[in-house]
């Protein structure tokens, strides 16, 4: 029978999401689709302190705006819930029951400071620090009793002597380790409530899960896992360990992306103004290489060409800069209706249409996003470029002699436009098409001696974006402004 998928995201809501959180989703998710599989969301919420309701709102607000819609989880449900672990203690119990009554796992007494100071002596004597076995003779049935009379406690796992763990990982290949090296480890706390390392392994088995993708950073904590699926007899789920992600500083040295390097979260993006299938796109070239020359590819297409023999086990480098290249790519590629949904807020934003925009405002909005698309990389940079055009005109002496050889015409073409604006006091692209038709007519002039000087009365430069859109975005008001001031100017030259 072929094999089913089933591959997770366990986020800790300790946090909003962020781009490595986000990156592990999207792989497992992709490996999920792409093999017609199942993609689970639960919640690793056994950190009382850290987690919190509006982290895992968050996170699920995160996926969903990203398109990683889950077919089994928190919210949506399946025959494996619940999925938070603090709703699967029972699970956990019952393992933990099995696990002490097999001698597999001990209660151990000793005290934060002695175990503060083993670990000093062993690092005294150069030793890695780990845990020296002291409560591992005591019997059940005695640990038990000074359990019942109040004793605090953890549980530990009785970690296999002199063995080697190998994580057969399917991006980084065999990662092995000395069993000696790890030391008994803590499964349940004090307050009965189980460590990530023991809780997970009960989730993925249970849950059924076939791939495990997640951060290099729990490579370390792999071992553990297998220890503990070897001793419950449970078969092992595959793993793949996908690389960090480095940020560059200031000097050009590479490090763990942190929020010196630029915003971390997922929703800090949304608030910018990237659209999620950019963001999809830039993540999944966090460490995937598609192999060709094609870097933007759409969800759809990524859940078709994604696989993780072409994932890299070197460090993926976070790069604000590409990350732009690839959104402005999906803004030229927009809908005029999304283009306008996701700038719309920023030019409310900046009170440059109102809450409530009316429908000339509407028109101006569509308008001057469909002139600046080109132009920005982000949305937040549309209200920034508005004014940019907005702001006072400096006339560069080069730019007014480009003026003279035509001086006469220039005029005449600009005194009527000027007039023109006077008796309209709304401009769209349509109406200032028909102005500048009908002063063509009316003075004959046309082409190059037409256009070149309301480009240069209106803009200051010989060169931009399309003059009908571009005056709708410095406005009617505006433009009648600068006209007459540049025909005072412009007539006193010579
Ligand atoms: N809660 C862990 C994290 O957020 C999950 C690790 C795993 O996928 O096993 O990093």
């Amino acid at each position: 029978m072929e094999q089913q998928y089933r591959l997770r995201f366990a986020p800790s809501p300790t946090g909003p999401l962020h781009i490595g959180g986000a990156r592990s989703a999207l792989f497992n998710y992709l490996l999920a689709k792409k093999n017609g599989g199942t993609f689970i969301v639960r919640m690793e919420d056994t950190d009382l302190e850290r987690s919190s309701k509006e982290s895992e709102e968050n996170i699920k607000d995160s996926l969903r705006w990203l398109g990683m819609d889950w077919d089994e989880g928190i919210d949506v449900g399946g025959d494996y819930g619940p999925y938070r672990q603090m709703e699967r203690l029972d699970i956990y119990n019952a393992a933990v029951r099995r696990l002490l009554e097999e001698g597999k796992a001990y209660y151990c007494f000793c005290s934060e400071e002695e175990l503060a100071r083993e670990k000093e002596e062993q690092q005294a004597r150069g030793e890695v620090p780990k845990y020296g076995g002291k409560c591992r003779a005591i019997p059940l049935a005695e640990a038990e009793k000074r359990v019942a009379a109040g004793e605090k406690a953890v549980i530990r796992f009785r970690v296999p002597e002199g063995e080697t763990v190998v994580v057969d990982d399917l991006v980084r290949g065999k990662v092995s380790f000395d069993t000696d090296g790890i030391g008994d480890f803590i499964i349940v706390k004090s307050d009965g409530i189980p460590v990530y390392n023991f809780a997970v392994v009960l989730d993925d088995h249970t849950m059924g899960i076939t791939h495990v993708i997640r951060g290099e950073e729990h490579l370390s904590n792999t071992p553990r896992q297998l220890v503990l699926y070897d001793a419950l007899g449970y078969e092992k789920p595959k793993f793949a360990h996908i690389s960090l992600i480095l940020g560059r500083d200031n000097e050009g040295k590479l490090t763990k992306m942190s929020k010196r390097h630029g915003s971390t979260s997922v929703v800090a993006y949304k608030e910018q103004g990237y659209l999620p299938e950019a963001i999809d796109n830039f993540l999944a070239l966090l460490g995937w290489a598609p192999g060709g020359e094609e870097e933007l590819f759409t969800l759809d297409e990524l859940e078709q060409a994604f696989s993780l023999e072409h994932v890299s086990k070197s460090p993926a480098v976070f790069d604000l800069e590409k990350l732009k290249w690839i959104n402005g790519m999906y803004i030229r590629g927009a809908s005029g209706e999304r283009l306008l949904e996701y700038g719309l807020p920023f030019l409310k934003k900046a009170g440059l249409v109102s809450a409530e925009p009316t429908a000339d405002e509407m028109i101006w909005a569509m308008t001057v996003i469909d002139v600046l698309k080109t132009h920005i990389s982000c949305f937040a940079e549309l209200p920034e470029l508005i004014e940019k055009y907005r702001a006072a005109v400096v006339y560069d002496d080069d730019v007014l002699a480009s003026l003279k050889d035509c001086k006469e015409d220039a005029l005449a073409v600009l005194r009527a436009m000027k007039e023109k604006l006077e008796r309209n006091p709304k401009v769209t692209v349509d109406s200032y098409k028909k102005m500048l038709k009908e002063i063509s007519k009316e003075t004959g002039i046309k082409g190059r001696n037409l256009y070149h000087s309301l480009r240069v009365a209106k803009t200051g430069e010989e060169q931009g974006p399309d003059l009908d859109k571009l005056s709708v975005i410095i406005g009617r008001d505006l433009m009648l402004e600068r006209l007459k001031k540049f025909i005072k100017m412009f007539q006193r030259m010579d």
